[in-house]
């Protein structure tokens, strides 16, 4: 069983604003009593926390739909809306911009940037996209294809475009920028393909580039970059080993860029290292300078000012980019400028601001890796054992992490940090015997061959069942759990706190929900018919006070089919409610999915086992665990794998490049194709089969 759940969970872990007026010239300073939400986490402290209380624990039960918008998909919906000017902005998978009239949900305008379809294959976590920025009469944002967009706010239409990436390599954009001071600041991901990581500053009405800082050091064949971090190169180099980080490195600022306008310091959050494994990337030495680290920079210049490196040599896919939080804590009598960050590591950092040092760092829930800091010091000791370069080892959190982007909230009026967690993830990592870099994949270093789920339905329901979530809220001055509210599944959405005292939060399965701040008692609910993992903002106009939610399942594609093996797919909406609201959003049709009756001769297992390890050295990311799938079609109920023309004609000649399903004919033989196809009718047997008998019971 624990094989299983390791390798599992390998899978799961594999898995890797407004309208400004004229008049509101220094969005930065936005007070925290707006009644907007202009920037990614509310205001630049990205606390995620709304001052708003008309919406209280006694009233929250009349909390009612105002209006909704559907979306034109059904992939992941990750965005936090932007609120300004009487206006909502959202952004939504595929990176398609909307703006609404924030009272009476008119859509005002849409712009679609028009991202290739195949694009979607370098894409390791779906086609999400995390949001906009605004500031004055501009709306800003980054497309999956690597380009920042800059729209007029007022018409969408667009102002500039600059291609932030290499078009020839598997960047991605998936995260919000932030604007600061004047610039746009956006980042970029794919450390699992191999790229070498960066932030960028565009001015935000000419988009032409300001600086760049590199996260990784270049190929020390090539000199310097000529960019900000040019400086920090020595630094940086003398940190990695060998040759196998050369196609990259890893280090993708994918998410969390937070701008702290008391000192100045704009906070980036770096990602894994890739490969994965250490002893492929970096021969097993060096800390491998700025994987995992959180790094301040100045943001009119980008010269780096500080880092702490959370996991020195990284090879758990575990990221610093989650999202960051500032505050001013009482700790131990003083008044102190902490940034609040609880990363897929596991452990709550409460670092001082100003100079980088960690005050606390204690994890949330037990994790493997983690055996203290040793007196003195903040550099981690990390258990030998969770090393695998030479083998494989059990680690907990596995690569989707204890928490990943989903932000958590702080509410300065509790003091409570409310963290969504994924509570007892692990995963089996295993290095492969030979790795060769390939241009058109995943580059983990990992044997993805090992990631399998069992035969038996009731074992693969038993690990569903083992994957569960819970919001746990969190005092960072006593560093502990105040209350913990455990839930069902994994995957839990964003949070927000309300001076209201309360916590929204969104389900898998499709509920949202109010808890009390101070006890996570449940006060609300809503019936999303659609999974929510976005976080939720607040905004008052007129007088009333909204809340709003992107609804849509998504993100993170491998374990995701047989954690919820009911989910339809199911358009992307959002959803803003507000008290005595009495819009009804209508109910998702049900579409029936039946099992294919397979009529072909079964294959001999000699093929059906070369189609498995084909299947997870090509599809399984993106097609989940067992081809169950989750986030893209079933594939043991897709009727072309019934027939032999149809499969090849998409697996091979690319007939369905325009949703992201690419032409494989640069990795894969007709033969490769077919032992592929007979696998999935193996698996389509398997799925008929089991259904059979759960209806006779
Ligand atoms: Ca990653």
């Amino acid at each position: 069983m624990l094989k299983y759940i390791g390798s599992l969970l390998t899978a799961a872990a594999l898995a890797c604003a407004s309208v400004m007026l004229a008049s509101c010239a220094k969005p930065e300073m936005a007070p925290a009593a707006s009644g907007e939400w202009r920037v990614n986490g509310g205001t630049n402290d990205e606390q995620h926390y709304s001052p708003l209380q008309q919406i209280s624990q006694s009233n929250v039960g009349r909390l009612g739909l105002g209006w909704f918008y559907e979306f034109d998909t059904d992939r992941g919906q990750e965005a936090t809306p932007i609120v300004a000017g009487g206006r909502i902005y959202v952004s939504t998978a595929w990176s398609k911009v909307f703006a609404f009239d924030a009272g009476s949900g008119k859509l005002l305008w849409s712009f679609d940037p028009k991202v290739r379809g195949d694009k979607a294959f370098e894409a390791c976590c779906d086609v999400v996209n995390r949001g906009v920025a605004v500031e004055g009469n501009r709306v800003f944002f980054g497309a999956l294809d690597g380009r920042l967009i800059a729209l007029d706010a007022g018409t969408g239409k667009a102002l500039w475009s600059v291609q932030t990436t290499d078009p020839k390599k598997p960047y991605t954009i998936t995260g919000a920028p932030r604007v600061v001071r004047g610039k746009v600041i956006i980042g970029n991901g794919g450390a699992e393909y191999g790229v070498r990581g960066y932030v960028s500053a565009y001015d935000a009405a000419s988009g032409k580039m300001a600086w760049r800082f590199y996260t990784v050091p270049p190929n020390p064949k090539s000199g310097p970059d000529g960019a900000a971090s040019d400086p920090q190169i020595p630094m940086m180099a003398a940190t990695w080993h060998g040759e196998g980080w050369l196609n990259g490195g890893g280090g993708t600022v994918w998410d969390s860029i937070v701008y702290d306008e008391k000192y100045n310091q704009l906070y980036i959050g770096v990602g894994n290292g890739g490969p994965y494994d250490y002893g492929i990337r970096s021969q097993g030495k060096g800390d491998n300078l700025f994987l995992s680290s959180i790094v301040a920079l100045n943001p009119d210049t980008g010269k780096y000012i500080w880092h702490y490196q959370q996991i020195p040599g990284e090879s758990w896919d575990y990221t610093a980019t989650q999202n960051m939080i500032l505050a001013t804590l009482s700790i131990g009598g003083q008044s102190r400028d902490v940034l609040m960050q609880v990363p897929k590591n596991g452990l709550f950092y409460v670092i001082d601001r100003r100079t980088g040092v960690p005050v606390s760092a204690t994890p949330v829930v037990p994790v493997s890796w983690f055996k203290g800091f040793p007196a003195g010091s903040w550099r981690p000791s990390i258990d030998p054992k969770a090393y695998y370069s030479k083998g494989s080892a059990l680690v907990s959190p596995g690569m989707t992490g204890v928490h990943s982007w989903h932000p958590m909230a702080f509410s300065p009026t509790s003091g409570l940090v409310y963290v969504p967690i994924q509570a007892n993830n692990a995963a089996g990592y295993t290095a492969l015997k030979t790795f060769k870099f390939n241009p058109h994949g995943w580059n983990t270093g990992t044997d993805l061959t090992e990631v399998r789920l069992p035969e038996d339905p009731a074992r693969i329901e038993a690990i569903a069942k083992g994957a569960t979530g819970a919001l746990v809220a969190w005092d960072p001055v006593a560093q502990k759990a105040r209350w913990r509210v455990d839930q069902q599944y994994e995957r839990n959405g964003g949070v927000l706190a309300t001076a209201g005292g309360l916590v929204f939060q969104g389900t898998p399965d499709g509920r949202f929900v109010a808890y009390a701040a101070d006890t996570g008692r449940k006060l609300w609910e809503y019936a999303a018919g659609n999974g929510i993992i976005a976080a939720p903002i607040s905004y008052e106009l007129n007088g009333q006070q909204y809340v709003a939610v992107m609804a849509g399942f998504g993100g993170s594609t491998i374990a995701t089919g047989f954690q919820f093996p009911q989910r339809e797919r199911r358009a992307g909406r959002l959803l803003i409610f507000r008290l005595d609201g009495k819009a009804s959003a209508p109910a998702y049709p049900t579409i029936p999915r039946p099992a294919l009756q397979i009529t072909e001769p079964e294959a001999p297992a000699a093929t059906i086992k070369v189609g498995e390890a084909t299947f997870a050295n090509n599809c399984l990311v993106c097609h989940g665990l067992g081809a169950i799938g989750g986030i893209l079609p079933d594939l043991r109920r897709s009727p072309a794998i019934t027939d032999k023309v149809v499969f090849k004609s998409i697996v091979l000649d690319g007939a369905l490049t325009s949703q992201g399903m690419i032409s494989f004919r640069h990795r894969l033989s007709d033969a490769d194709a077919e032992a592929i196809r007979k696998y999935l009718q193996y698996r389509a047997r398997a799925l008929a089969s089991n259904e059979a008998s759960a209806q006779a019971r």
